[in-house]
């Protein structure tokens, strides 16, 4: 298995160079976008995958740019992230994008034990289940990392484990047109890694499909059962179980119930982020999940074992969160609900 340096960049230097480029990317979108009436998929299909989303200042010009090009896509989002953004996560799913499972926050899984993996995988589904109603089918592990461990919990909760067959380099910050170049050796039923964030692939978009139109090649969806590019089927898998309403970064108002409570209280703040403290009564063997909201993220925690958004005691009952304001500036207090 290819290990791929796939660095996370700071969320503030993206959204940086997404602003900028942004009203760029939309007019080369709409001026070199293919025509839509004219698919030929006589030489099949390719699926051009987006990991790492949803990105506040990105994602939009994404779905824009395919939907330019009357294109689909498969992306692969984090659970962290589909929390964070679940507007975007129904953004995707309007857009009839195929969804995926991409770990809940990154980690190198084949490091980890049997049951983080498993958690980081089930938490996934369900933050996608609650903010774009659907269960994904597919599992992309972070850096394509695999091992037994992996492949067995991917399998127990249904999901096919799937890779790339040309990997764009896009996220070592390679230009538009060594993207686009690198798609261009695309063949029928390969699987494109490419990611969410880069804005020169978003810029690269109207030229990849362009040229993908000229071979007669479609865009498609990775099917499940076999792990190659397939025709959409147009249809996105609805979880009727779910409600994808229900949403808990939308109601920041729901206090802490049940046999604990967590006061939250903030404490210092700076430009782009701030600290709350998380105290804890009514119980020593507690559960704090934090909700932060829409954009908010998590920098760094102290005091507590942490386990994505969730919090479990390590010799006191108070801990600190640093919270990211995100895109949309947020600095409010997200809840904190014990269990
Ligand atoms: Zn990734």
């Amino acid at each position: 298995m290819t290990l791929t340096p796939h660095p996370r960049r700071q969320r503030s230097l993206r959204m940086l160079a997404g602003l900028t480029a942004t009203s760029a990317v939309l007019a080369g979108g709409l001026a070199l976008a293919p025509s839509a009436s004219a698919a030929d998929c006589s030489s099949g299909y390719v699926a051009l995958t987006f990991d790492d989303g949803p990105t506040a200042a990105t994602t939009n010009q994404l779905i824009n740019a395919l939907r330019a090009g009357n294109a689909t896509a498969t992306v692969f989002p984090t659970g962290q992230n589909a929390q964070n953004n679940a507007s975007l996560m129904q953004a995707y799913k309007n857009a009839g994008l195929q969804i995926g499972n991409h770990s809940w926050d990154h980690p190198h899984l084949i490091q980890q034990s049997a049951a983080n993996v498993q958690s980081q995988l089930s938490r996934t589904q369900t933050a996608i289940q609650n903010t774009a109603g659907v269960t994904p089918k597919i599992f992309r592990p972070p850096y394509g990392e695999t091992n037994s461990t992996v492949n067995s919990a991917a399998s127990g909760l249904g999901l096919r484990v799937v890779t790339w067959d040309i990997d764009t380099q896009d996220y070592n910050n390679v230009s538009s047109q060594q993207i686009r170049s690198a798609v261009s050796r695309a063949s029928n039923g390969q699987v494109v890694l490419m990611h969410d964030w880069p804005t020169n692939t978003i810029q690269a978009l109207p030229g990849i499909l362009q040229d993908l139109q000229s071979r007669n090649l479609c865009t498609g969806h990775i099917s499940a059962s076999t792990g190659r590019a397939v025709a959409a089927s147009g249809t996105p898998t609805t979880n009727p179980t779910t409600n994808p309403t229900t949403n808990p970064t939308a109601n920041p108002t729901t206090p802490s119930t049940g046999s604990c409570t967590a006061t939250a209280t903030k404490g210092q703040e700076w430009g782009d982020r701030f600290n709350v403290t998380y105290t804890v009564t009514g119980k020593s063997n507690w559960s704090v999940t934090v909700y932060p909201s829409n954009g908010q993220s998590i920098q760094s925690a102290w005091g507590a074992n942490r386990n994505g958004n969730t919090f479990t005691p390590n010799g006191s009952n108070s801990f600190g969160v640093t919270y990211y304001k995100g895109s949309n500036n947020v600095n409010w207090t997200p809840t904190g609900v014990c269990a």
